[in-house]
């Protein structure tokens, strides 16, 4: 298909269009670069990244973010990032949201995607589908990874807001990711509420940024019951609101997270054909002692 007529079609919010050029974005990193040079700068979309570690809610709260949004009238895309790895486990992030109230919606749109255990091809589509929705005419896009790679992580670099999501009893995976999870979040969700150990799980949240120059918000949720979920949706609703009236910093952090995950990804796929051709004859040469690693890593990387 044309890429023009696609990109027309995507714009005029055609969903078929819209899921024909994710798929495009994911599949043929040649092809993506024209698809979406047509659509012009990010414009609409408010993007709220959702990570954290597997299980503590992220789908269910995702789930509810959705319910609150729609009751506001507004268009919600969702991009869930599911872990490729089968040591995973479980229902895919994507799959248990679309087995969700508001499959039927027309103007609710989820897609998941594989994160391929590389943050190159990630990088790019997850990207690539933001921008696509947002040209598509979505209010709100909520972008899903579960906090467990630095790649998943990085990704949220897009967002105009993140949620980190946590719950009781993760003390140690808290103190393990903390480098990563704890500097990312704009709000910090304690999930599950209704469990033992919310209160604890919020003090050792907060324990983290003493001495530090951040205090985000530490929030009590149960995605599962909506308790808690007004108040959460108020911390996102002021950053949004910075968004809507046009705050320039908050729209340039996303976009340069856009402009460093674009050519990321470009420049992981050009290693990666770089690497797969070149490594063999290098290492017959590195064999026979005619060259080193390091000599041979920078005809690789130069
Ligand atoms: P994700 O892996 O982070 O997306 O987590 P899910 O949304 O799939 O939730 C993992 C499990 O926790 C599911 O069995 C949910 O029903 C359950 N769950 C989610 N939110 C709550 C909550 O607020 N309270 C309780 N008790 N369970 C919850």
């Amino acid at each position: 298909m044309q890429l023009a007529r696609l990109a027309d079609e995507i714009r005029e919010g055609d969903r078929v269009a819209l899921a024909r050029g994710i798929t495009l974005v994911e599949d043929d990193p040649e092809r993506a670069p024209a698809l979406l040079g047509r659509l012009g700068p990010p414009s609409r979309s408010f993007i709220l990244g959702i990570t954290g570690p597997p299980g503590t809610g992220k789908s269910t709260l995702v789930d509810q973010l959705i319910g609150s949004y729609r009751r506001k009238g507004l268009r919600v895309g969702v991009i869930a990032v599911d872990p490729s790895s089968p040591l995973t486990g479980g229902a895919l992030l994507g799959d248990r949201i679309r087995m969700s109230a508001h499959a039927g919606d027309r103007n609710v749109f989820i897609r998941s995607m594989a994160s391929r255990g590389w943050s190159g091809g990630l990088a790019r589509a997850a990207t690539g589908a933001i921008r696509l929705m947002d040209a598509s005419g979505f209010d709100i896009v909520l972008l899903e990874t579960v906090g467990i790679g630095q790649s998943d992580i990085e990704v949220v670099g897009i967002s105009h807001a993140t949620l980190v999501v946590l719950m009781p009893g993760l003390g140690d995976e808290i103190q393990v990711s903390k480098a990563g999870l704890m500097e990312v979040g704009d709000v910090y969700v304690v999930n599950k509420s209704d469990l033992e150990g919310a209160d604890p799980m919020v003090v050792s949240v907060l324990s983290l940024f003493r001495g530090t120059r951040r205090s985000p918000p530490v929030l009590k949720v149960s995605a599962l019951s909506g308790v808690g979920v007004e108040e959460l949706l108020g911390a996102v609703e002021s950053v949004r609101g910075r968004f809507e009236s046009g705050d320039r910093e908050l729209k340039l952090k996303s976009i340069r997270g856009m402009i460093v995950e674009t050519a990321r990804g470009a420049a992981l796929a050009k290693f990666a054909a770089v690497s797969e051709r070149g490594a063999d004859g290098l290492a017959r040469k590195v064999l026979e002692g005619s060259t080193s690693i390091e000599a041979a890593a920078a005809k690789l990387a130069p």
